[in-house]
């Protein structure tokens, strides 16, 4: 089967000499037809970057962009069949959202009677019905957000990019948009390619996860392969929180040269049987679960006990018994 989109050796490098940025180096990937696939990585990693090139708005310094079985390399945006939802709605202000929405078929011609059909239709898809006379300013960040969608949809692109569209949303928003986005991929059964810096929204929303990590991809797999089996310290670290021990600590407690245990899979129990002793540092409330940190003398490891109103955390400066499932230990590479 021909994937989405395909990326041969891709590299992008901004200026030359000893001022040269290499912003995405050498990435191979291969996004298969309607799945929803996030680039996830820190603030320039490289993801916008590379979805920038898959749009046409930056041109590769080498390598090979294929969209379906056309080779785009150096093709111009609007002669790749794709379309961009940016992080700032990028709205015309003057513009009724039915005219926004409409916009990219006014471009290609299409006479109007149509125009307000289709428009009106992708507005519904959206949620907004009945809006479409309404101006950008009179609508909420997530209503223009879902205005651009609309907008970027109408055109019936192959490949839709999103550059973190949510963004600039609160906390509630975010994840109720978050929620509609995925249910309006499952629909449409268009490819995603989606742009986050923030793991949750990854992990809940993604078929598939690329990690990107100064340029490079380091992992791509779906997220409990990410989650429960990064292949880097990087993607460890990076998607939810870990503990990564090394050296001495990770002999006695692991058996491995380097390993990962994530916080959840820590539980405090006896003297017998446990795995690892030591004093609590530090303890943190979150509501859904408390973060102890115990200094195990060597190493701080991190549990996150789950709520429980019958137990009270143990206290700082208390002595804990750390005990562990040998399956939750994951071997990291050197
Ligand atoms: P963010 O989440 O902050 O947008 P990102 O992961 O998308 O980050 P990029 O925007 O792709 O990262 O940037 C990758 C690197 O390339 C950064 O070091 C950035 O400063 C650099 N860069 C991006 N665009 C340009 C440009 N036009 N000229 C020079 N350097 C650039």
């Amino acid at each position: 089967m021909t994937a989405a989109v395909q990326l041969e050796d891709v590299e992008c490098v901004f200026g030359s000499g000893a001022s040269a940025v290499r912003a995405v180096d050498r990435v191979n990937l291969s996004i298969e037809a309607g799945e929803f696939f996030t680039l996830l990585g820190p603030s320039g990693s490289g993801k916008t970057t590379c979805l920038r090139m898959i749009g046409g708005f930056t041109l590769p310094t080498a390598g090979r962009i294929r969209i379906g079985d056309a080779d785009v390399t150096l093709a111009p945006p609007y002669a790749r069949p794709v379309n961009t939802v940016f992080q700032d709605y990028a709205l015309f202000p003057h513009m009724s959202l039915r005219d926004n929405v409409a916009y990219p078929l006014m471009v290609r011609g299409v006479g109007k009677a149509e125009r307000v059909r289709k428009a009106d239709e992708l507005l519904a898809l959206v949620q907004l019905p009945g809006l479409g006379d309404r101006r950008p300013s009179a609508l909420s960040g997530g209503q223009r957000q879902r205005v651009a969608l609309a907008r970027a949809l109408i055109g019936q692109p192959q490949v839709l990019l999103l550059d973190e569209p949510l963004g600039a949303l609160d906390l509630k928003l975010r994840e109720q948009m978050q929620t509609e986005l995925k249910a309006l991929q499952r629909r449409l059964g268009i490819t995603f390619l989606f742009i986050t810096h923030d793991q949750h929204e990854a992990l809940s929303m993604s078929d598939r996860i690329g990690v990107f990590n100064a340029g490079r991809l380091e992992q791509v797999g779906t997220p409990p392969e990410v989650y429960n089996a990064p292949t880097t310290r990087f993607v460890a670290q990076f998607v939810g929180a870990a503990n990564v021990l090394d050296g001495e600590t990770a002999r006695r407690f692991t058996g491995h040269g380097a390993a990962m245990l994530r916080p959840e899979r820590i539980r405090i129990g006896g003297a017998e049987q446990a795995r690892a002793s030591g004093t609590v540092a530090e303890v943190q409330y979150f509501g859904a679960f408390t973060r102890v940190k115990v200094d195990t003398g060597g190493a701080l490891l991190q549990a996150d006990l789950p709520a429980d109103p019958g137990t009270s955390a143990p206290e700082a400066g208390s002595a804990v018994h750390l005990h562990w499932d040998a399956r939750a230990v994951h071997a990291l590479a050197g």
